[in-house]
């Protein structure tokens, strides 16, 4: 269906269906025609690309992807949509949809399973309550794909695309940019959805980078940034030793050995100092 982010036809369909939004679901549908072909574009939907989509809802995104991609999986998490998107997406052949929670599945054998062959990214116009424990899931999962490409809340996309050493960057941040090369592709209005969320929105891009600098151990790398984004007031030697529990000394030790000032704030590390940082406590503890 071609018209999906026409008003009077989403608002036709919702009544049809009897459908009412769930806010608990993070239910706010694109009603903006201008924005769903640029994700689509900007997202690499196109020849040779399976898309796996996160939460469809009524899929206006979907017909966009499905338009130019090889093939299209979505995720919705909502039974009731199940008949609206059987009948909005059924001039669609290269179109699944699954009715499951995307944080319960198993998305290697998804992706294994769907889009043999294929390069593989991800488009979603994500719910809001649970934006960055899925793009966590997608990035932490190390999952074949070449990009992320999502409408967030606007200070989420601030957030996550900051660069390091900024105020606004964050634990979330160093998992971001250990992972991709991210970026804030357009701001999106609030009135561009139905409902209209109280707050304005962006879509962002995450390049998976497969060939950055890794940490020995990415467990304990995470859980170190942790411990230093949650004090970020204090030095690093009191926001590590406090949050890990460790001995001053040995972290002292570790900043010392990775060639930095022992009164250093964690926000001013680098990556590859973070990284070393990481590694050489780990090395410490181990001692
Ligand atoms: N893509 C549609 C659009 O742009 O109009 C809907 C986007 S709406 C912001 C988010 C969608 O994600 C809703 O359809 C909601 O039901 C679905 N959703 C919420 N939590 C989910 C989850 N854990 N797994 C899969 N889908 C989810």
């Amino acid at each position: 269906m071609d018209n999906l982010s026409n008003i009077s036809v989403i608002k036709d369909i919702l009544i049809r269906h009897g459908f009412t939004f769930s806010k608990k679901l993070g239910q706010n549908f694109l009603i903006n025609p201008t924005v769903c072909p640029r994700i689509a574009e900007m997202g690499n939907a196109k020849s040779g690309f399976g898309i796996l989509e996160i939460g469809p809802g009524i899929g206006v995104l979907t017909n966009e992807l499905a338009k130019r991609a090889s093939k299209v999986v979505a995720v919705e998490i909502d039974e009731r949509l199940m008949p609206i998107l059987d009948e909005t997406l059924a001039e669609h052949k290269n179109v699944k949809i699954i009715n499951a929670d995307v944080m319960d599945l198993d998305l290697h054998k998804l992706i294994a399973e769907e889009f043999s062959g294929l390069d593989v990214a991800v488009c979603a116009n994500l719910p809001y309550y649970i934006t960055s424990p899925i793009i966590m899931k997608l990035l932490k999962d190390r999952l074949p794909i070449k990009s992320i490409t999502a409408m967030v809340q606007k200070e989420a996309g601030v957030r996550l695309c900051a660069p390091l050493g900024t105020r606004d960057a964050g634990a979330v941040t160093v998992a971001v940019d250990y992972f991709s090369k991210a970026s804030i592709l357009f701001d999106v209005s609030r009135g561009s959805f139905m409902p209209s969320p109280n707050v304005d929105s962006c879509v962002v891009r995450f390049d998976i980078d497969e060939n950055g600098v890794k940490a020995n151990d990415e467990e304990f790398f995470f859980k170190v940034v942790r411990g230093m984004f949650s004090q970020r007031r204090k030095t690093l030697v009191n926001c590590v030793s406090g949050s890990l529990g460790l001995d001053k000394q040995r972290v002292l030790s570790a900043i010392e050995k990775t060639e930095l000032s022992p009164t250093v704030r964690p926000e001013q590390l680098t990556m590859p100092k973070m990284i070393a940082f990481a590694d050489n406590l780990m090395a410490v503890i181990q001692k």
